[in-house]
């Protein structure tokens, strides 16, 4: 029985817009190794609550810890970036001019805008770990392809994979199968559940197909805080959950 503990700690954050609480007294805790979804009707807070994980936005009361000792409030978005915690949005930022390969190096290096890092000889640890996401990735025959010419699925991997890159402890996901077609949705599924376990994966997500498909425990954000939490079924049948999205 491995115990996995918590890696994330979001308490009674709260973070106002001009006296408007895009989050109120949001709790959300998050196991190591974890595969969560996080969903809500529009506006619920959901953007806002990745923006406070990942440092861009400071909410005006409550903590975020990674682990027990580390203060998130207190480091920067890319301090929080590079000290294990990746952000995927939804509009990729890979270089579409360089290989899928020349991606993957790229983003090994301590600063992706570092054009100079091209250049330098990858040691055998870093070939292997790109040998390695180009396989969970399934983009291992197409490396030496542009990364403009994959579809617009391939990018979204090659996107996930430079963040594996940097071997994140949480990795946050937003809306991944936006736009894709059914059987690029369901790679997506499996590359997101292949992560699990390895990494702790929150996914923010509106097609509630998808998100049945890979989602153990699901949490329901309404105006700012949690509604309810549980498995799909048990949120679904949530008469709170069925009001909130009939006011829709
Ligand atoms: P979601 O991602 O669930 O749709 P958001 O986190 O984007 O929700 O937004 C929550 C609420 O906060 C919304 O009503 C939105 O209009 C408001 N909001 C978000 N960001 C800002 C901002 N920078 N300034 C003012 N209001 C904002």
């Amino acid at each position: 029985d491995t115990t996995h503990g918590t890696i994330l700690y979001v308490e009674g954050v709260t973070v106002s817009f001009d006296g408007f609480r895009a989050l109120n007294n949001l709790n959300l805790y998050i196991d190591e190794g974890e595969l969560r979804c996080i969903i809500g009707p529009n506006g619920a807070g959901k953007t806002t609550m990745m923006d406070v994980i990942t440092g861009k936005t400071k909410p005006d009361t409550g903590s975020v810890y990674f682990g027990q000792q580390i203060n998130l409030l207190e480091l920067s978005e890319h301090q929080i970036a590079r000290g294990g915690i990746g952000r995927k949005f939804q509009k990729p930022t890979i270089f579409e001019a360089l290989s899928v390969y020349e991606n993957l190096e790229l983003a090994t290096a301590a600063d992706k805008r570092v054009w100079w890092t091209l250049t330098q000889q990858l040691n055998s640890a870093q070939k292997y770990r790109i040998d390695e996401v180009l396989l969970q990735i399934g983009l291992a025959e197409h490396r030496y392809k542009n990364a403009g010419a994959l579809s617009h699925g391939q990018k979204q991997w090659l996107e996930i994979g430079m963040l594996l890159m940097q071997s994140p402890r949480v990795l946050l996901v937003d809306e991944p199968v936006a736009g894709m077609t059914g059987e690029e949705t369901e790679k997506t599924a499996e590359l997101l559940l292949s992560l699990a376990g390895k990494h702790s994966v929150i996914v923010v997500e509106h097609d509630m197909k998808f998100v049945r498909s890979i989602a153990r425990k699901v949490t329901v954000l309404h105006q700012g805080s949690v509604l309810t939490e549980g498995t799909m079924d048990q949120v679904q049948n949530d008469p709170k959950v069925i009001e909130v999205y009939l006011g829709e």
